[in-house]
């Protein structure tokens, strides 16, 4: 059985994962990143050994997500901010010696878009973006250099907020949850009660009862969504895009003023193809996703060319 290993900037979590992509068990450890790649690999390979142990099972193979940039192809760890240190580490070559099994590793955006692409919301469908990673015909998609493309940085404002990545109004910045609780924040008279403990949630729930200002707050996190779903529509025009996250657990609000602007703005495609799914994989498709990597790289047809 495959097993899988979802690496974070705060923790390592690892499972075994079927083929029918259900999660058996999961048993995670604090990544300690300052404590040094060599000792969370000992770690990781203990849990891998206990998971197996647990669920009676034997790792025929080893898929990897891990918080990114990673290189997919040589099986090292990229510079990743969170992981201070570890540039360069071989961590699919160290657990393929250590199981004496085949190993591959995506960054943990391409992980859960081809775990949800299998076994997910996008279960049969050919060509599927969700979050950072985009499927087309079944097949990861990879930029030059095996480049992964970041589409939470395409601009949809100018005149937005200035971004790390040296843009002004990236998609991600405008629409995301911690956007749409800061802005309602900075709306929010002095005297209004809910000020100080505005999230993503408590926006959805002030708007569901009917708040004012968080219904003008969830309306405008709709219409930056579906600007930047629209764009997705008009360059993809994929069979599904899947949306998931802490914004989308209160969905219903949004998807109406999503589809207003795509049907408003993408008249040359057939955007009434494209299918808006929810996630389905919960709060494991980062675990799962690992294990697809596995069979996106090796099973039957799997993408083991560079
Ligand atoms: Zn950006």
């Amino acid at each position: 059985m495959i097993a899988a290993v979802d690496i974070g900037g705060t923790k390592i979590a690892v499972g075994m994962v079927d083929d029918d992509g259900r999660l058996l068990k999961r048993l995670e450890t604090p990544t300690a990143a300052d404590l040094g790649y060599a000792k969370a690999l000992d770690r990781t390979a203990d849990l891998l050994r206990q998971v197996a142990h647990n669920t009676g099972t034997e790792i025929t193979g080893i898929g990897i997500g891990s918080t990114g940039p990673v290189d997919p192809f040589s099986g090292e760890i990229g510079d990743v901010n969170f992981l201070p240190g570890w540039q360069g580490s071989p961590i699919v070559a160290d657990l393929s010696r250590l199981f004496r099994v085949k190993v591959a590793m995506e960054n943990d955006a391409d992980a859960a878009a081809l775990g949800e692409a299998g076994w997910g919301a996008g279960k049969n469908k050919a060509r599927l973006i969700f979050g950072g990673g985009i499927i087309l015909d079944g097949k990861l998609y990879r930029g030059v250099e095996h480049a992964h493309p970041e589409i939470g940085h395409h601009v949809i404002d100018v005149s937005g907020p200035a971004c790390l990545c040296g843009f002004h109004g990236c998609w991600e910045s405008l629409a995301s949850g911690p956007a749409m609780a800061g802005w309602m924040k900075a709306e929010s008279p002095p005297n209004y009660p809910h000020r100080e403990n505005l999230s993503a949630k408590k926006v959805c729930e002030l708007a569901q009862s009917g708040d004012a200002l968080a219904r003008r707050a969830v309306e405008r996190e709709a219409y930056y969504l579906g600007l930047g779903l629209a764009n997705l529509v008009v360059l993809f025009t994929p069979d599904a895009i899947v949306l998931g996250g802490s914004v989308m657990k209160g969905a219903h609000l949004f998807l109406e003023g999503i589809g207003k602007v795509i049907a408003g703005s993408c008249r040359y495609v057939p955007f009434e193809k494209t299918e808006l799914a929810l996630a389905s994989l919960g709060e494991d498709a980062n675990l799962i996703g690992a294990a697809r990597v596995w069979h996106h790289r090796f099973a039957s047809g799997g993408q083991s060319d560079h």
